[in-house]
């Protein structure tokens, strides 16, 4: 299996730290309900199918980092 753990989805502010930051809070620290599972893995494979949709485009711009546009 592959990991990125560099991988960056870009997210407002609020879903940022006041859904996702508690989401990964819970699931690290083991408090998650069955519900919380299904959100964490539905993020991950949020992000990892739209850091697929844009590899050739990350390849091409290798120092490009979100926000710059
Ligand atoms: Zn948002």
């Amino acid at each position: 299996m592959l990991a990125n753990k560099r991988l960056v989805v870009p997210a407002c502010k609020k879903c940022n730290v006041e859904v996702f930051s508690e989401l990964e809070k819970k699931i690290s620290s083991n408090l998650e309900t069955e519900a919380d599972i299904w959100r964490w893995a539905n993020k991950i494979h949020f992000g990892l199918s739209l850091k697929d949709k844009f590899y050739d485009w990350d390849r091409k711009n290798p120092g490009y980092k979100i926000g710059i546009l």
